[in-house]
């Protein structure tokens, strides 16, 4: 039985892994030059490393046992972490619960009301109910107006720019649910990990395991058009050439699924509202000086042109770079944001301006490289009553199926999620297989 799999990013792949130990053999299209999608890799001049950056959490079981699952388990590292914040052109460390309670912009009362929010946020189960309300709304009800104005407000604004009151009270449910559960419950203090060699190394295994059992992955190939083929199974489009599979299964954002399919081969509630994403703009620097301790700083500050720091050195060990630092600056924005029209050179500028502003004492003399990368579909908005907006995994014909990170109901965006998705997918895609199998 023959699997294609449009998308090679880290959702089509470990896709293709889970199939590829069945009976079936599975072909993976992928339109870029090399796999990886969002978490693929860039060449950095001396070394290799993500594109953007990636942190592993010690509570992302799913990908960790994905990670043993194809042999890399003495490749992952584990390392202690800490996370800043700026605000009112100071950097606090949040790093232990202690620091957090001390944080000085709050006083006491604001404190309290805060440690509650993540208490009671970290304990609810039942999504439904936060689906319905806007995060501001549930935030203000439940720690208070003046905690909301002065530590959530600046977080969300430099999370979700002017988006911040679009979205439901899911989104700071799923973000204090990953973030906080990260810190060890014995010595509360956070701890992160990465794979040596970053995701170049998950990707290159899963592409040899994948080769070794006979299946293919073809980079270069952007899928033009799905068919529904009358005798049965799927059509693929590449280029001049028509593939036909038995099954297939979409993995990339949905503005792709829109432009190749037809709209009745997938499956929303209610299609007059369609998901929306935002993009992402990160500036690296590769520097010979060491930027920041906090592997992330939060930045509540509307002057500063990016939304956090991410010290990917703070955490992998220098070797790993070949002796420098890498930093990551990324701002999330929406599809008509202005950063769009600039070019990489006012992009540069820009970003570069904000970081001397925050770091005025910074040696520029110690910067080995600047780079700007751009993606632009990558966090689905979670907007109010989202999940009546994502399209379904069945779709209306049974030989087709959809299946990305805009069906992430219950949790943010990161590659835990990712594996689980796939997981719960197979269970039931399994049972189509043997079917299948047992028919033919
Ligand atoms: C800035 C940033 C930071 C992140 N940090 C973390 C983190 O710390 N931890 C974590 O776990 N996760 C993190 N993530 C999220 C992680 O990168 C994603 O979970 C993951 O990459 C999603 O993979 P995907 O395959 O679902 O989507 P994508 O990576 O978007 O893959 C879709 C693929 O489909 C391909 N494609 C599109 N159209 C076609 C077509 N017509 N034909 C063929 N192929 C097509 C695309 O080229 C792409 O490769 C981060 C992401 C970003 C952008």
């Amino acid at each position: 039985m023959k699997i294609g799999i449009v998308g090679g990013g880290f959702m089509g792949l470990v896709l293709a892994h889970q199939i590829s130990k069945t009976k079936a053999t599975v072909k993976v299209f992928e339109s870029d030059s090399q796999l990886g999608g969002l978490a693929t890799h860039h060449d950095y001049g001396t070394f290799i490393w993500d594109k953007f950056y990636h942190v592993i959490l010690p509570t992302d079981n799913y990908l960790i046992d994905l990670i043993k699952d194809l042999g890399l388990e003495d490749d992952l590292n584990w390392r202690r972490s800490m996370t800043g914040y700026y605000v009112n052109k100071k950097f606090y460390s949040i790093s232990s619960s202690k620091e957090f309670l001390l944080f000085p912009p709050l006083n006491i009362f604001d404190k309290m009301k805060l440690a509650y929010t993540i208490f009671y946020g970290s304990r609810i189960n039942d999504r439904k109910k936060l689906e319905g309300i806007s995060v501001k709304d549930w935030l203000v009800k439940i720690g208070g107006r003046r905690t909301y104005e002065k530590f959530w407000s600046p977080l969300l604004k430099a999370k979700l720019g002017d988006n911040h009151d679009r979205v439901s009270a899911i989104f700071i449910w799923t973000y204090i649910k990953r973030l906080f559960q990260a810190r060890s419950s014995a010595a509360q203090k956070e701890h992160m990990g990465f794979v040596s060699g970053g995701y170049k190394t998950v990707f290159d295994r899963l592409e040899k395991l994948l080769l070794e059992k006979g299946s293919s992955v073809s980079t270069n190939a952007t899928i033009q058009s799905i068919n529904t083929n009358p005798k049965g199974g799927i059509d693929l489009k590449v280029g001049n050439t028509i593939e036909h599979f038995d099954k297939v299964i979409f993995t990339a954002p949905l503005n792709v699924l829109e432009k190749v399919s037809s709209p009745d081969l997938f499956n929303v509630s209610k299609k007059d509202r369609t998901v929306e994403y935002l993009g992402v703009v990160c500036m690296v620097l590769v520097t010979k000086q060491s930027m920041t301790p906090y592997y992330v700083l939060n930045i509540a500050d509307k002057e500063v042109p990016f939304t956090g720091v991410i010290g990917m050195s703070s955490l992998a060990d220098l070797e790993q770079t070949k002796g420098s630092h890498i930093t990551y600056f990324p701002k999330y924005i929406t599809s008509d944001h202005e950063y769009w029209s600039k070019s990489e050179e006012e992009l540069e500028n820009l970003f570069l301006n904000g970081f001397k502003s925050m770091y005025p004492d910074f040696d520029m003399k110690t910067v080995e490289s600047v780079h700007i990368h751009k993606a632009f579909k990558v966090q689905p908005l979670q907007v109010l009553n989202y999940s009546d907006i994502i399209p379904k995994i069945k779709t209306a014909h049974p030989d087709f199926f959809v299946l990305n990170t805009s069906q992430f109901v219950n949790d943010t965006l990161n590659n835990n999620s990712v594996v689980n998705h796939v997981e719960d997918f197979m269970k039931e895609f399994k049972k189509e297989l043997a079917l299948h199998l047992e028919t033919v």
